[in-house]
């Protein structure tokens, strides 16, 4: 994601009903501020929030936060919020190394991770969101029927992840290194705004779903 500064958009997060820019004042509450017991997924590295947002509106009965590190991009993602309110998505200005701070043990249903930044430096692999590092960390606070969703054009990156799961408790329930060419496996996938662009380059979407 290319970083412009945006000037106003720290003000107008901190500002915004839909953003939660302490959240760790949320753990274990989160279905309260949602004022419903219904499932709660998350995107993490969300994004401007398209895949987010089109999930939240065909999927009304679950509830989505959407977690981004920056503040410039967050706010693409607030916008439109703006035009167009949904009941069901938070959105959370926030770096994920500190996820677990903010969300219970069993709290979350379901983590998506989209086209995440590979951190390609061996020294900064701890960075990958697949890393297991970050394994450890999901582990804490999904339900324990939770999945995990991963997409990503990165061959490195998906090779990587597969091997930190190979090494984790988790376990593979599907994997692909070309998710568009497969129409079961690509039955009801929502398309990022990343992999939007990839698709019409011609480059294959590798996909993984993981639970423990
Ligand atoms: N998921 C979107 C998509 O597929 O279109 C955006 C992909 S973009 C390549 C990765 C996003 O993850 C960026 O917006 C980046 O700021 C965010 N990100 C990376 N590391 C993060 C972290 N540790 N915590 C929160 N957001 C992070």
């Amino acid at each position: 994601m290319r970083l412009k500064n945006v000037p106003g958009s720290r003000e107008a997060i901190s500002d915004s009903r839909y953003c939660i820019t302490e959240p760790e004042e949320y753990k274990g509450k989160w279905h309260k501020l949602f004022n419903n017991d219904n499932p709660i997924h998350i995107e993490v590295g969300m994004g401007k929030g398209k895949f987010l947002m089109t999930l939240a509106k065909l999927y009304p009965d679950i509830n989505y936060i959407g977690i981004e590190k920056y503040s410039s991009v967050l706010f693409r993602a607030l916008q439109k919020m703006e035009e167009e309110p949904l009941d069901n998505v938070i959105l959370v200005r926030m770096d994920a190394e500190y996820i677990t701070d903010v969300f219970e043990s069993g709290e979350v249903a379901k983590i998506y991770l989209n086209f995440s930044d590979p951190w390609p430096k061996d020294r900064h692999a701890k960075r990958r969101l697949t890393s297991r590092q970050f394994l450890e960390r999901y582990d804490q606070f999904l339900d324990p029927d939770g999945t995990v969703e991963f997409k990503t054009d990165n061959r490195g990156l998906f090779d990587f992840s597969l091997e930190e799961i190979e090494e984790s408790k988790w376990s593979l329930l599907m994997s692909t290194y070309d998710l568009h060419s497969d129409s079961e496996l690509c039955e009801g996938n929502v398309m990022t705004e990343y992999e939007e662009k990839f698709v019409a380059e011609g480059i294959p979407i590798n996909k993984l779903v993981i639970k423990r």
